[in-house]
């Protein structure tokens, strides 16, 4: 299978990734190698070992996940690989992204698509109620009077913005659905549903950081799209929200 642009971004810096922090592991290995052996003749060859070890796993997972993300099939751990990805291969990412002149956004971007794909892959499905459908507070019309962070079922379902056809989807798939206004509410909005599966319309920066805080929960992060700039009256795909509900769904009985 053909990655995807962003998918080869994130490949790239992987493997970027992996050279250098092999790098500083010989040169981890190597400088301290004759002081070791002063202490204590077999120091040397445990310290190695130790290191050796590393970059082992280190080639293993970014190989699995390499793997993973060209055949398009669930090869082994994906769910494990999600948590890797999530906590520490991406911010050695954006590190990597910097060094070579690859900006925040796309591989906050690629980070995204990557962590879609394995959801996607490992076939997770929320039972019924338990699925939250997770919108930014800037998709509500800016002149809207109703407050609907609370409970969005306050819209009266003008039409005006997409939170009217929002609802709908979810009331029509059994999910979940709530306004957050930044990362705080959104985390307790999390813990008081404790939903088994998310689908999340954000901006990269909050769908990464939202992606991170709620592994092991897994997430569908769609970006939103910005015709007026960033914050305001923004948009959500709603066939990419149809789309990500149904696969966090299941097979189980629905609706077209
Ligand atoms: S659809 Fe709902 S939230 Fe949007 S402008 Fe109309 S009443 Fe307000």
């Amino acid at each position: 299978m053909d990655p995807t642009p962003k998918k080869r971004i994130f490949i790239g810096l992987l493997v970027l990734t992996c050279l250098i922090l092999s790098l500083l592991t010989f040169l981890l290995w190597y400088v301290p190698l004759v002081g070791l052996k002063t202490i204590h003749s077999s120091l040397p060859f445990f310290y190695s070992l130790i290191l050796a070890v590393f970059v082992l796993l280190m080639f293993s997972g970014g190989l699995l996940l390499i793997f993973t993300i060209l055949r398009g099939k669930d090869i082994l751990f994906s769910q494990k690989l999600r948590g890797i990805l999530a906590k520490i291969l991406f911010p050695f990412m954006i590190l990597m992204g910097k060094m070579v002149g690859v900006s925040k956004e796309r591989v906050q971007q690629s980070f995204i698509e990557l962590n879609n794909h394995l959801v996607r892959l490992n076939h997770h499905h929320a039972g019924p109620g338990r699925l939250l459908l997770l919108l930014p507070h800037c998709i509500q019309d800016f002149d809207c009077q109703i407050k609907i962070t609370g409970n969005v079922k306050n819209c009266k379902g003008c039409g005006k913005c997409e939170i009217k056809e929002l609802i709908e989807l979810a009331d029509r798939y059994q999910a979940k659905i709530a306004v957050a206004t930044g990362g705080t509410l959104a985390r307790r909005i999390i813990v008081e549903n404790r939903p088994e599966a998310i689908v999340a319309v954000a901006c990269e920066l909050d769908l990464t950081s939202g992606i991170q805080d709620a592994y092991p929960i897994p997430v569908i992060g769609i970006l939103n799209e910005r015709p007026y700039g960033p914050c305001i009256n923004t948009k959500a795909d709603i066939q990419k929200v149809k789309s990500a509900l149904l696969d966090l769904l299941g097979p189980r009985s629905l609706p077209e």
